[in-house]
């Protein structure tokens, strides 16, 4: 298949790229889009072939439900059974935004969308371009991030194109793309709100919405032995090709503790990444060493983190180890992403 890239520029957006965009998806076929978080791999979410393209494009696990994507209040109707009181206080304050919303779906949402569950996992992203492109597309726009399953979340155009040419029909290549991490995800079926994916919009900016929320433990808990409750946490995702290992301790005993390891691994004739901060990036001897950012700027980390996990695997690099960060705010969707790609491997100092 010939793949279309067309640059759009977010402040001064071409209506008519994106109405071809739309018409793309109305006839089942695949749109990747700029969204605030990631880049996402669009199909029509209430067509069953397009979600089926959209796992074989990605090589997704079935089971692993969509999230789809609307831009208008309105149209949430016909896709869930019901809009819970909450839900609107949660719509109200955060869409459009980086929240995803579990409820349970309609009949009109095919199974093949929700990874067969009766529930559906609902966002409307902030991006103009996604909003718009949505729009003409018929308003329900099932979409994962645009990576292939394994690899990191794409924020960027070109690792669209890297893991999507020849599988879509068209890449909106667009700026904008500012959080770098993907949406936090809430489920609103239960008793009680539950996080069962943590991001930019935290627990604490929830809590002053809903009253109390819990998170699914399996993100706390490194150890815990129990399954996710969001199907696609249950992967190893996000991962780069180089074993990735992260240090966690006071810091001058990390930057100590990853040059001795460097030193051994140069001996053992392997080539080394170090993810540090600006703080710390010249203390380190690796091969490759990248800053994520200021340690005190979450926000930036978060935006750099798949970018360096990405530019790790285009080296000839063999292992990586990465400084620890904190879980205060959106730390906690950074470490929960970090600990992924590292399948878990951290080393206390
Ligand atoms: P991605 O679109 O790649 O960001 O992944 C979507 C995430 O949402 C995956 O972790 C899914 O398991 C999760 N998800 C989507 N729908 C549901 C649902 N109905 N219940 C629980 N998790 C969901
Ligand atoms: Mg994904």
């Amino acid at each position: 298949m010939e793949t279309k890239v067309i640059t759009i520029d977010h402040k001064d957006m071409d209506e008519a790229v994106l109405q071809e965009a739309g018409v793309i998806i109305q006839n089942g076929g695949l749109v990747a889009f700029p969204t605030e978080t990631v880049y996402g791999l669009g199909g029509d979410a209430l067509n069953k072939e397009s979600s089926k393209k959209i796992y074989a494009a990605k090589g997704r696990p079935s089971d692993n439900p969509l999230i789809v994507h609307i831009c208008s209040m309105e149209d949430l109707k016909a896709i869930v059974k019901e809009i819970p009181e909450a839900v609107e206080r949660l719509a109200e304050a955060f869409w459009p935004g980086p929240l995803t919303i579990i409820m349970h779906k309609s009949e009109v949402v095919p199974k093949e969308t929700t990874g067969g569950l009766d529930t559906v996992a609902v966002r409307m992203p902030s991006h103009p371009v996604a909003l718009k492109f949505i729009e003409c597309a018929g308003g329900y726009v099932a979409a994962p991030s645009a990576n292939v399953s394994g690899r990191p979340s794409p924020t960027k155009a070109q690792y669209v194109i890297e893991d999507m040419n020849g599988k879509v029909d068209m890449i909106l290549d667009g700026d904008g793309i500012d959080i770098g991490l993907e949406s936090t995800i809430v489920d609103m079926t239960g008793d009680i709100p539950m996080i069962l994916r943590p991001g930019y919009i935290t627990k604490d900016m929830l809590e002053k919405v809903l009253g109390e929320v819990t998170i699914d433990k399996t993100i706390l808990d490194v150890n815990c032995k129990e399954p996710p409750k969001a199907p696609g946490m249950r992967y190893r995702h996000y991962a780069p090709k180089a074993q990735l290992t992260i240090v966690e301790g006071e810091v001058a005993k990390t930057i100590q503790t990853i040059n001795d390891f460097t030193k051994a691994a140069h001996v053992r004739g392997e080539r080394v990444g170090i993810i540090g901060t600006e703080e710390t990036k010249s203390d380190y001897i690796g091969d490759s060493i990248k800053s994520v950012g200021k340690r005190q700027d979450e926000e930036s980390i978060a935006r750099t983190l798949y970018t360096i996990l990405r530019e790790f695997d285009d080296e000839d690099i063999n292992v990586i180890y990465s400084e620890s960060f904190s879980e205060c705010n959106m730390g906690q969707a950074i470490m929960n992403r970090l600990l992924k790609a590292a399948g878990h491997q951290i080393i206390y100092v």
